[in-house]
């Protein structure tokens, strides 16, 4: 009988949560039933989150256990409140839920920062620029109506730095993997939990709080999937230019004018505000289509600058910069996954009298030509580069020794003019150093050299042309 594959926890933890979802918005109203089902929903949640951590160790586990925190305060905050006992469980249950705003923007931070690894002003900046137009907004909207007591207006500031932290995880450029897609719905549904109890009257069980015991679940559910370790990863190759970024900034800084619209047309200003709102609102956009233009002008020399600092221009090959940038990288790879790597450094054999005989042009196309010619032969993981004058070298992942050397027989059929190469070809042995492993390929290559060119030498054989 073929064995079932069985349900991964994420999807289960998701099933599970949308019925536990179902069955406490029906439960009996009043009494302390959801105020015990909210605290074993929570709870429950709150041990997976700690369980899939210690799993899958992720590599910010402070991130990740302040959040846990964060959402233990305020799971106890949200109880408390919930059992109406009165003064002073109100003033704990406040104070808990105050605690747990630093706790949780602290953790958001942390993703943040894990997910770009950069630590400059621009997001500070950033996060100024969405707080200031959200506490405009919430200003307009909400405190000059009413006289807020000062919990409330506490509540409100961490309201609008978790909502401004989470505008800005959403715009940072990272993976967007089933993980965090769990995670953002997760805090989607808080938000959506948290405007409606902001504008309707509270009942337990109701949509806004069942949204809340769904939220748990995603949270389970985005840590209990494995990719929850590339939440803190940065990309590989970040954009220069991140377009939800700035379009989170314009729609920030248009805010601002469409609120004294907002003030002006329910009569709370009386003059100019159309053409003063209107006017901003152009000026905003025209500067922000001229900053787009500028980053996307540095963003293209940035490209640019990088062809140019890492390719060879004569062969259009990688360079040395490039070679010597790559097989770092290609050995801390191998050193952590165990896959095999094998370089070799490649000589022409008599380029100079080639270039006597033939001239110096001949022998710039001889190189470009042999150049492309053995490209054409690696795979896409290989790298070939330029070493220096005609001298080239070969980076090779996954493959054996016997593999490489098959593969340096193929390069040498395919060099033009009916020429050859020396070649010395070495598996990395786990420990060299990047300089002694050339060095030993070197030694090698001018083994090959002495023993009558156009030859591949490994540490064992000898294959001649
Ligand atoms: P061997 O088989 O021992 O390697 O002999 P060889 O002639 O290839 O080696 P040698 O080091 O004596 O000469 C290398 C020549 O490569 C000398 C130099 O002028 C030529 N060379 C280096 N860079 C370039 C280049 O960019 N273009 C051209 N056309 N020639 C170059
Ligand atoms: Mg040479
Ligand atoms: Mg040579």
């Amino acid at each position: 009988m073929p064995k079932r594959r069985a349900i991964p926890g994420w999807q289960l933890c998701l099933v599970l949560g949308a019925v536990a979802a179902g069955v406490y918005a029906m439960l009996p109203a009043g009494g302390w039933w959801h105020p015990i089902a909210y605290a074993v929903d929570g709870l429950t949640c709150i041990t997976i989150v700690l369980a899939a951590i210690r799993r899958y160790r992720p590599d910010q586990p402070s991130t990740w256990y302040t959040f846990a925190a964060g959402l233990g305060v305020w799971l106890i905050g949200t109880v408390i409140d919930r059992t109406t006992l009165g003064a002073p469980w109100t003033h704990l249950s406040t104070l808990l839920l105050l605690v747990g705003y630093p706790l949780l923007c602290h953790a958001l931070i942390g993703l943040i920062r894990g997910r770009v690894r950069s630590h400059d002003r621009t997001a500070g900046i950033d996060a100024g620029i969405v707080a200031t137009s959200l506490a405009l907004l919430f200003w307009a909207l909400i405190a000059e109506e009413v006289a807020l007591p000062w919990t409330q207006l506490v509540i409100a500031a961490g309201d609008i730095a978790l909502f401004m932290l989470i505008s800005l995880l959403v715009t940072t450029p990272g993976a967007r993997t089933v993980s965090y897609r769990l995670l953002l719905g997760a805090l989607a549904l808080t938000g959506f939990s948290d405007v409606l109890i902001m504008t309707m009257p509270f009942r337990p069980g109701d949509l806004a709080d069942t949204a809340l015991v769904l939220g748990n679940a995603f949270v389970a559910a985005a840590t209990l999937h494995p990719s929850m370790r590339q939440l803190t990863v940065p990309l590989e190759h970040p954009p220069a230019f991140v377009r939800p970024r700035l379009a989170l900034l314009t729609v920030a800084i248009l805010l601002a004018p469409a609120v004294s619209i907002y003030q002006g047309a329910t009569g709370r200003i009386a003059q100019n505000w159309l053409p003063l709102g209107v006017g901003s609102i152009v000026l905003f956009l025209l500067v922000s289509a001229r900053m787009a233009g500028l980053v996307i002008r540095v963003e293209h020399q940035a490209r640019r600058l990088s062809v140019l600092v890492n390719q060879d221009p004569l062969t259009g090959v990688a360079n040395r910069r490039r070679w010597d940038d790559a097989l770092a990288g290609a050995m801390a790879r191998a050193a952590r996954t165990g896959e095999p790597l094998v370089v070799a450094l490649l000589d022409l054999d008599h380029f100079k009298r080639f270039n006597d005989t033939h001239g110096h042009r001949a022998g710039d196309d001889l190189l470009s030509g042999a150049a492309t010619a053995w490209s054409t032969g690696l795979r896409d993981g290989d790298l070939l580069a330029r070493y220096g004058g005609e001298e080239f070298c070969v980076l090779l992942t996954g493959r054996t020794v016997a593999e490489a050397a098959l593969l340096m027989e193929r390069l040498q059929a395919l060099t033009p003019n009916g020429q050859t190469f020396s070649a010395g070809l070495t598996p990395w042995d786990g420990r060299q150093t990047a300089q002694e492993l050339l060095e030993h390929a070197d030694r090698l290559l001018y083994e090959g050299k002495h023993t009558g060119r156009g030859r591949v030498v490994t540490d064992r054989a000898t294959s001649a042309a």
